[in-house]
């Protein structure tokens, strides 16, 4: 409940105030999570969403409590061709960005000796290529002193077992954004990725028990994070206490990478 209820008083705080900001994948779990954050900060939220529109539409409303502009936007973000709609949609509505948050995932799991080329395809191209097309899409509405912000993983620092596809994507987020940090900071543009550990969302609610009593065990914090603990800190580097933070990756991992 918490941050996502606001049933008379919904306090905001004006850290994002006069921000526009597009968070991909923002329907549920993480993304939404930013999304609230965001509101909360004061900032106007586009929720892209892929296929979920009710989530979407739920997701709008829970971000309008904070008496923000709000609208939700379907692409697929591994299609260009709809991720070039979307930044038409958007500059039509809100003219300009000033925060794209690149946090659309999936995982397809499996061993390398038993992943089909669906399965790598499909994730490289969400989760790696999908960073690319909303970036390049949407940096042309980009004001300087912007700010991208791509959701990577600690797997993609330090890879785990049946997820070499996954890892791959998120270890190409990393060079992504240290590369686009060099290329945008004469515009004071700033580009981070932040590599959460492990999320209570869907994408880690099916993992078995024991697996996750593994991780919690491993974990020097000795629990899973909330989807809010990554929004908070994703809010920091959207925010102009974070102008001299550029190229980083930020680990939110309760200790597990360390
Ligand atoms: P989630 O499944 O709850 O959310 C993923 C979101 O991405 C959903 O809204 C989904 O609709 C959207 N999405 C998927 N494919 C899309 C596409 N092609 N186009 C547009 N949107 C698409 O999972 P989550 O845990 O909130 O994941 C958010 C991000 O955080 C992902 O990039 C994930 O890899 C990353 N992450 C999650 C964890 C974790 O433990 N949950 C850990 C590290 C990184």
């Amino acid at each position: 409940m918490g941050l996502y209820m606001c049933n008379k008083t919904c306090v905001s705080i004006k850290m994002l105030k006069g921000k526009t900001a597009l968070i991909t994948g923002a329907s549920r779990g993480i993304g939404k999570a930013i999304a609230i954050e965001f509101a909360r900060n004061n900032a106007d939220v586009i929720i892209n969403y892929y296929n979920d529109k009710d989530e979407a539409e739920a997701a709008v409303d829970d971000v309008k409590k904070y008496g923000v502009k709000s609208m939700a936007v379907q692409a697929d973000v591994s299609n260009f061709d709809e991720v070039k709609r979307m930044a038409a949609i958007i500059q039509k509505n809100f003219e300009k960005i000033n925060i794209l948050v690149n946090n659309a995932g999936i995982v397809k799991d499996r061993t390398l000796k038993k992943m089909t080329m669906q399965e790598w395809h499909a994730v490289i191209n969400t989760n790696l290529n999908g960073v690319f097309h909303v970036t390049k899409a949407i940096l042309p509405l980009m004001r300087d002193g912007g700010r991208i912000i791509s959701i990577s993983s600690i797997i993609g620092l330090y890879g785990n077992f049946g997820q070499c596809n996954y890892a791959a994507a998120k270890a190409g987020i990393i060079g992504f954004t240290k590369s686009l940090a060099k290329e945008l900071g004469k515009k004071k543009i700033t580009v981070n990725a932040v590599a959460p550990g492990f999320v209570k969302t869907s994408i880690t609610k099916n993992m078995p028990l024991f697996r996750k009593k593994v991780i919690n065990y491993m974990t020097p914090l000795k629990e899973e994070a909330e989807p809010e603990d990554i929004a908070n800190v994703v809010a920091f580097l959207a925010s102009d206490k974070a102008r001299y933070v550029t190229g980083a990756v930020i680990n939110v991992d309760g200790g597990l990478a360390f």
